[in-house]
């Protein structure tokens, strides 16, 4: 037990008693506090100034009301939020989730850990993120257009390309992003960069949609190296089979290793041979164009569809949650661990319980926490701002040398602020290293 134990309990009543019932946001801000309230007892001008807990509050919250009729014509009623975190070091940055589980406490969590991530890029952005309770599955493509038109109508007030630049995220790619931005168009009169992951054709970079799995994969490569290792041959098991999980397992079969599941929220799919090329682009196929199931792979491919578990109990030498928050438990871990396992890096925001990253930072596995590991996304998106200003298109090479140069970065950010002896401790590296840059341009500006 850290000798600072009582001053982070007595901040995290602080914490609970201050957004009561919000489990999820309870969780990342404690995983903060364990690093930073001891690294903030040697630094007396960030405690005087109460900056932790200052990062802790949000400087806005909007929550709104999103009417829309479905194709029966019947009304529906979502409600829409948008969580200003910190705009310290820049416009508040970070995407928009569409999922029925949305709530403050989901939005508050993923808006927090954002101001740490988008520090650690080194780039000029805030913290932020949004979204609905409103479920995209089983919609038509009308039905989506009216519920992102109607979010809109509200939302398009509150943001900017100088004041907050939101993207995707969960239930939130290309064809959202396209209604969202042309609903922000028609109520502000003006082409701006106020979204990223836009469509090519108007505003978007090329490698954003690609950024946050190839990201997660280059930040892995990193951490390889440090044990004279890399990708060839190695077995990876990746859940999700969403954005972050289909570029992340296209980047592995890039680098020679093999990828045996990918999941969704029914289950996972085991390929014993390794997802190739092929199989990845019916998946892509699948999932972006049809809208299927995972399960479908076992109708095209010889597979074995595991129906309602998640995927760590295969055996393997790499673990790239890709999915959502909590999917990988205590258990999951030491399961992970007694199979060998050598590296996890959540390609997902917060997808380990707290029990298994205790697991993980005791056993000294390569672990890295999503702050540094998923940073390619809002980083690319970055890069896309940079372009809209400066009303130019990077090419493909040009932007995925920046996004890797960037995890290079992240990565020895880590290692700068976690490493003891032989061993990084990349949760403490990337919480100290993405507060220090917030915390100091805070200080800079005076009570704010
Ligand atoms: P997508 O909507 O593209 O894909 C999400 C995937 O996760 C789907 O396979 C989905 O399955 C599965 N999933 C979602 N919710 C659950 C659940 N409750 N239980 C089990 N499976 C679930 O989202 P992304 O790939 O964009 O995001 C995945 C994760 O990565 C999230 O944690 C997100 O915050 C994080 N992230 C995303 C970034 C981005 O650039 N997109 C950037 C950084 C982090 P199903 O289809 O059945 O719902």
């Amino acid at each position: 037990m850290s000798n600072h134990q009582s001053e982070i309990d007595a901040f995290m009543q602080f914490i609970v008693k201050k957004n009561p019932g919000e489990v999820e946001y309870h969780q990342a801000v404690q995983e903060v506090a364990e690093n930073v309230i001891p690294f903030i007892s040697d630094h007396p001008e960030y405690k005087k100034t109460k900056i932790l807990e200052r990062i802790a509050e949000p400087e806005r919250v909007v929550m709104f009301r999103v009417p829309w009729i479905d194709d029966k014509g019947d009304f529906q009623i979502n409600r829409g939020f948008r969580i200003q975190m910190n705009s310290a070091i820049g416009p508040y940055k970070g995407g928009l989730r569409f999922h029925p589980s949305v709530y403050l406490g989901i939005l508050k969590f993923l808006a927090f850990e954002q101001v740490f991530k988008n520090s650690l890029t080194s780039l000029p952005m805030g913290g932020g993120k949004g979204g609905s309770d409103f479920d995209p599955k089983g919609k038509s493509d009308n039905e989506v257009m009216h519920f992102c038109q109607s979010f809109m109508t509200e939302l398009y007030r509150h943001i900017g390309a100088d004041v907050d630049v939101p993207a995707g995220d969960i239930g939130v790619g290309g064809r959202e992003v396209g209604f969202l931005f042309g609903q922000y168009k028609r109520l502000s009169n003006e082409f701006s960069g106020v979204l990223t992951g836009k469509g090519l054709q108007y505003g978007g970079s090329l490698i954003r949609p690609e950024a946050t799995g190839y990201g997660c994969v280059y930040f892995v490569q990193e951490m390889l190296a440090t044990r004279n290792t890399d990708f060839k041959n190695k077995k990876v098991v990746i859940s999700g089979s969403g954005n972050v999980a289909q570029f992340a397992a296209e980047k592995v079969i890039q680098l020679g290793g093999t990828v045996l599941t990918m999941s969704d929220s029914n289950g996972y799919i085991l390929d014993e041979e390794g997802i190739n090329t092929e199989k990845l682009s019916f998946i892509m196929d699948l999932k972006n164009n049809k809208r299927g199931r995972i399960s479908e792979y076992t109708k095209k491919y010889t597979a074995t569809f595991v129906e309602g578990k998640t995927p760590w109990a295969i055996k393997c030498d790499i673990a790239l949650p890709c999915a959502t928050q909590n999917e990988l438990t205590g258990d999951d871990a030491k399961t992970l661990i007694a199979n060998g396992c050598i590296s996890v890096a959540e390609g997902a925001n917060m997808p380990s319980t707290p029990d298994a990253v205790e697991v993980f930072l005791k056993t000294g596995i390569l672990f890295a926490p999503g702050k540094a590991s998923n940073a390619g996304g809002v980083a690319v998106s970055g890069l896309e701002m940079s372009q809209n200003s400066l009303r130019l298109s990077w090419t493909r090479e040009e932007v995925d040398l920046r996004l890797q140069e960037i995890m290079k970065n992240i990565h020895a950010t880590c290692i700068k602020y976690g490493k003891h002896g032989d061993k990084i401790n990349y949760v403490k590296g990337a919480n100290i290293g993405g507060f220090v840059k917030v915390a100091d341009a805070m200080l800079a500006q005076g009570h704010v």
